[in-house]
């Protein structure tokens, strides 16, 4: 426990054989409108949280996972059995960990939203859905716009 008064939170792939549980809140949370991401999730904008790699830990499943290269220095972790594209790691920033916020169990919060949640690569759209949020709408990860 970090002392923070953060209770773990876990999740899982669809079939239960991949599980994690995050003991510090997301300090990022994004949701992605590229092209690769819809793809790569079957979703419109998949959502992810951002947590420090010591803050993530494999529960069960390590045996179970696939990994797919989405971009050079992007490994996506995808349960081999069920599907599920649990967390990915991102070469340029190595100590953190990125999961599908949406694997999260029962829809729990990830967290530390406050001042960071945005949609990203909002250019890249599909045009045919728009979220009805007022959530800042930035071009690609907005890294060098949002501050
Ligand atoms: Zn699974
Ligand atoms: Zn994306």
């Amino acid at each position: 426990m970090s002392g923070t008064g953060f209770a773990p939170l876990r999740g899982g792939c669809l079939c239960g054989k991949v599980r994690f549980e995050i003991t510090a809140p997301a300090h990022d949370v994004y949701h992605c409108h590229c092209s690769i991401c819809r793809k790569l999730q079957g979703a419109l904008y998949p959502s992810y949280a951002v947590v420090a790699r010591e803050a993530f830990r494999l529960l069960a499943g390590k045996g179970e996972m696939a990994t797919f290269d989405s971009s050079p220095g992007t490994h996506r972790h995808f349960c081999r059995s069920c599907g599920s594209h649990v967390w990915e790691e991102v070469e340029r920033r190595p100590q953190e960990i990125w999961f599908s916020a949406g694997v999260l169990d029962d829809g729990a919060d990830p967290g530390g939203r406050a001042g960071t949640e945005r949609h990203i690569f909002w250019e890249s759209r599909t045009g045919w859905y728009e979220p009805g949020d007022n959530l800042p709408r930035l071009t690609r990860f907005g890294e060098d716009a949002s501050s």
